[in-house]
């Protein structure tokens, strides 16, 4: 017996539509990479979105085919998400910050068509477009004033100029659900980076459940910033949910410092963001340093890597909400949020805060275990540690162009993704991610969780950043190494840091040795970037 409701497929399009008739002025403020500031709106962006969806038909893409975006956070981004996927094709952001040959892989492995990229971008393009023989048009996201006199690019096309030569009579057409919407690729910290490839059922679900009061908890009045890039697993969704509830979007564009941030956030009066650690970092030492204040900001997703307690704490004394999320480009990305339950009603600050620095519970939609090497079960004590494996209707199935899945059995039930991190659950269902299992230190067979030993030597006040990694050891085959960058004008010693682990964890646990650095390398997605770090510092303790 079937239900008799209407038969209306999840699309994305169908949140710009919404966004368009329920909140059509309700404004999207971008910080355009030429420079300037420019103020659209739902309404706006619906209609320029429905005029490069005939532009797209018109250069002859077809459906399935993939648009890939090289470009930051702006309106214009934003039209392309909606226009691509709205109109069957795929969009495909890649990350501007990879090296030249990895966006050429990437874009060959994908067989995109079409490459719309950001003005500041185009000697990086000029330097790719004879590796990229499948592209057919290269689309330069500005207007005519912009056009470069002459460039290295073959038939270089301008958005606006594309824009404009369409009428925008043009109806989303109607299709099947799970057709494929867009395609991230994972950074690829081992062997190539592997694409996920989202579908519109996926996106929308995932988009209604990160919305919901314990997940993001967006509303309509809320001012969202996308601190984390367009490029980087759809924005966490932003684009997509901010739609959904009709919310007044701020994007930033390429300037994600400290000082061109906060100017954002007093001027458009943001309440909510999101973004990685190292982004907070930077704003609140701008803050910090500028003695300034927040007037609107009051909650953001941290996410991406493990937010350090210290953070989380600076932005409570800020006044700012910081909601510790955990997800991954495989899983569209939400799967756990840091958010408390009635029962934990009682419990004193310091136990709250504990919990809310966990990863936090799944969201409906995602289910998580914690196993052993075996795939058993592991108990929900908070104590065991184990391969950290997730299911849900927005996880990968397959990755784009492999054919074996990555799915790996569970009690029998076959089916969840292993997800790559370490984690324990504990008995309410609260997960901590300690590691990721390339990243985890095995100390005499025992792992030490590195994540563990960064949050405490980020709460040392002299510390603005830290990272711990598995350094060799004759005896002990791994022991952790940390590496730590001052903050500007600080001093502390080797013994002083260590002695400050006493009593924070079991001694045998504390690390070898602190090497004290300028800076410390990050990814093209603002981590840490633990690989470079151990090319250099593995043999530190065995010199
Ligand atoms: P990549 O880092 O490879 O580009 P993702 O952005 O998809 O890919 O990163 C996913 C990984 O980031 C997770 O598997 C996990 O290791 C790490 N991660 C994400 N959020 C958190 C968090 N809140 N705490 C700790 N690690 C996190």
């Amino acid at each position: 017996l079937y239900g008799r409701m209407m038969q209306m497929p999840l699309l994305i399009s169908s949140l710009l539509t919404h966004a368009a008739r329920h909140a059509g002025d309700t404004e999207i403020v971008s910080r355009r990479v030429e420079g300037y500031m420019h103020r659209s709106s739902w309404a706006e962006v619906a209609r320029r979105s429905r005029r490069l969806a005939q532009a797209l038909q018109r250069l002859g893409c077809a459906a399935g085919d993939r648009v890939a975006t090289l470009a930051w956070n702006t309106d214009r981004h934003l039209e392309i998400y909606y226009a691509t996927s709205g109109s069957q094709l795929v969009c495909h952001t890649i990350n501007p910050r990879l090296f030249p040959q990895q966006i050429a892989w990437i874009a060959n492995d994908a067989g995109d068509t079409v490459l719309c990229f950001d003005l500041n971008l185009l000697p990086l393009v000029e330097q790719l477009a004879p590796q990229l023989p499948g592209v057919r048009h290269f689309i330069l996201m500005s207007d005519r004033a912009h056009m470069p006199a002459q460039s290295g690019v073959p038939g270089l096309l301008c958005y606006e100029e594309l824009l404009a030569a369409e009428d925008g009579r043009y109806e989303w057409p109607v299709f099947d659900e799970q057709c494929a919407s867009s395609l991230c690729y994972s950074s690829g910290t081992t062997g190539n980076p592997k694409g996920a490839l989202y579908s519109h059922r996926s996106t929308v679900l995932h988009a209604y459940a990160a919305a919901l009061p314990d997940a993001m908890a967006c509303s309509a009045s809320d001012v969202a910033l996308p601190a984390v890039p367009m490029f980087h697993v759809n924005a966490w969704g932003l684009p997509y949910l901010a739609a959904l509830v009709g919310c007044k979007l701020v994007l930033p564009g390429c300037g994600l410092d400290g000082a061109s941030l906060y100017e954002l956030f007093e001027s458009e009066k943001v309440t909510f963001s999101a973004g990685v650690p190292t982004l907070w970092l930077g704003l609140m030492e701008h803050v910090r340093g500028q003695r300034l204040e927040f007037s609107t900001f009051r909650r953001t997703v941290i996410g991406g890597s493990a937010c350090a307690p210290a953070l989380m704490r600076m932005l409570e004394e800020y006044g700012v909400h910081v909601i510790h999320a955990w997800g991954m480009t495989e899983m569209s990305p939400l799967g756990t949020l840091a958010r408390l339950q009635p029962k934990h009603a009682a419990l004193s600050p310091a136990e709250r805060h504990r919990l809310l620095e966990k990863q936090g519970k799944p969201i409906y939609g995602v289910d998580i275990e914690v196993v052993n090497d075996a795939h058993e079960v592991l108990p929900w004590d908070g104590e065991h540690a184990g391969h950290l494996v997730a299911r849900g209707p927005w996880v990968i199935e397959h990755y784009w162009n492999e054919e074996a899945s990555p799915l790996i059995d569970v009690m029998g039930e076959g089916a969840w993704f292993p997800t790559g991190d370490v984690a324990t659950m504990d008995a309410d269902g609260f997960m901590q991610i300690t590691d990721r299992s390339k990243d985890v230190v095995k100390s005499g067979g025992e792992w030490i969780s590195s994540i563990e030993l960064e949050g405490i030597a980020m709460a040392h006040p002299a510390v603005k950043e830290a990272a711990v990694i598995a350094a060799t050891h004759p005896v002990w085959d791994e022991r952790p190494l940390l590496l730590v960058v001052l903050k500007a004008g600080a001093g502390v010693s080797r013994e002083e840091l260590l002695s400050f682990y006493k009593g924070r964890v079991a001694h045998w646990q504390t690390p070898d040795d602190v090497v004290f650095v300028d800076e410390l390398p990050h990814t093209a997605t603002g981590k840490l970037s633990k690989l470079t770090l151990r090319g250099k510092y593995k043999d530190w303790l065995i010199r």
